[in-house]
């Protein structure tokens, strides 16, 4: 094996370096020893030294592998090198992956971090995961103007991730002390011309090896489904987001869990319109009401009727305001208003004599009624 170059060595920078300093030993270099710059055939490999060293030292994440692993972090799978039996060792490499994929971290660093908690100090290295918050989990639920109006209690079917119960978040199976190192972590080895001491092929420093849990498949996790009860408050609308805490996924690493989000839609719905905390509903009046003026009972949300007045010469699409009888306002409190619109009805005089039965009385009404009315002025003048 190839001894590969410390990279912060590589970036000629302090081990202790801020990120800050990082990238700007990075931006020297590249200049120095960019292609495009340098034509000498070692400024590629130079260059390519550097970008690789910066790219795990300039990402915090990495950097506390390598700080922790050396360049072992970043190996899949090493041959086996004695010690654990091969089928262990290919079970181990393979769900390592299946790891970084799923909760972006290393099994080592999680058994490592059991042996620290556990108390035996198996390696002269600690490891210590953050614990980190469990991701938040949203539902969309339908509600109909009614419930939103009054308010409802709904069941969620929620499916949770959740520790493991077989092996309690940590996704490992019949752990054991690591048979190459016998559980320090550490390998010596003699080479030619010296005695080298390095990170356990094996168990990769954790001194611990072990197999994947078989309920989780080593992801610490399983699938659980829950129904939870959710308290929807009067006045939710298209959108509105209610918070219940800690049922979304547990967190890793012991961390607290994400939170459910409940977003509701509503329901359009066949009399009223919603806008805002306002509802609006359309109101059919007669000529001679929208002429004389009068009164007409208006149906609420609330299975309520209100009686409205018309008020004298009302023409199509006039507006009368009810104050308090619309939505409930989700903050604040009170309401909003109703909005009776009213459309005055034509009929045909055909269909008027057929549903009255009364043609000739009718004709004579309305025949009186046109010659008494003046004529309005024909033409309308626009507003401008
Ligand atoms: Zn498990
Ligand atoms: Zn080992």
């Amino acid at each position: 094996m190839a001894v590969k170059k410390d990279y912060y060595e590589i970036l000629g920078v302090p081990r202790n370096a801020t990120q800050e300093e990082i990238k700007k030993a990075y931006r020297k270099l590249a200049r120095k020893y960019h292609p495009d710059i340098c034509k000498k055939p070692e400024c590629e490999e130079k260059f390519k030294e550097i970008n690789e060293a910066y790219q795990v030292l300039s990402d915090p994440e990495k950097r506390k592998l390598y700080d922790r692993y050396g360049h072992a972090a970043f190996e899949t799978a090493t041959p086996p090198q004695g010690g654990a039996s091969e089928g262990e060792f290919a079970a181990f490499g393979g769900f390592e992956d299946l790891f970084r994929e799923i909760l972006g971290g290393n099994i080592f660093e999680r058994i490592f971090e059991e042996a620290a908690f556990g108390g035996r100090r198996r390696s002269r290295r600690r490891a210590y995961r953050q614990p980190e918050r469990g991701e938040d989990i949203y539902h969309t639920v339908t509600v109909s103007l009614e419930d939103a109006y009054k308010g409802t209690v709904l069941t969620i079917p929620v499916d949770r991730r959740v520790r493991c119960p077989k092996c309690g978040g940590r996704g490992t199976a019949n752990e054991r002390t690591c048979p190459q190192c016998g559980g320090s972590g550490r390998v010596v080895y003699q080479t030619p011309f010296m005695v080298v001491e390095e990170t356990c092929p094996t168990c990769r420093g954790a001194g611990v090896i072990a197999e994947a849990c078989p309920e989780c498949g080593g992801s610490g996790f399983v699938i659980k489904h829950e129904e939870v009860k959710v308290r929807i408050p009067p006045g939710v609308d298209n959108g509105t987001k209610l918070k219940v805490e800690g049922k979304g996924h547990e967190g890793r690493f012991g961390g607290e869990p994400g939170d459910l989000y409940i977003i509701t839609k509503v329901e359009p719905h066949p009399i009223f319109e919603r806008r805002g905390d306002n509802l609006y509903v359309d109101v059919n009046i007669t000529y001679p009401e929208a002429v004389l003026g009068g009164e007409v009972e208006v149906p609420t949300l609330d299975g309520d009727r209100v009686k409205v007045k018309i008020p004298e010469g009302t023409k199509e699409n006039d507006t009368v305001r009810v104050e308090e009888k619309g939505m409930p306002r989700l903050r604040g409190g009170g309401k909003g208003d109703l909005v009776v619109r009213f459309h005055i009805d034509v009929p045909s005089f055909g269909w008027l004599a057929k549903l009255t039965g009364k043609e000739k009385r009718i004709r004579e009404l309305l025949e009186e009624l046109q010659e008494e009315l003046p004529k309005p002025e024909r033409v309308r003048r626009r507003e401008v």
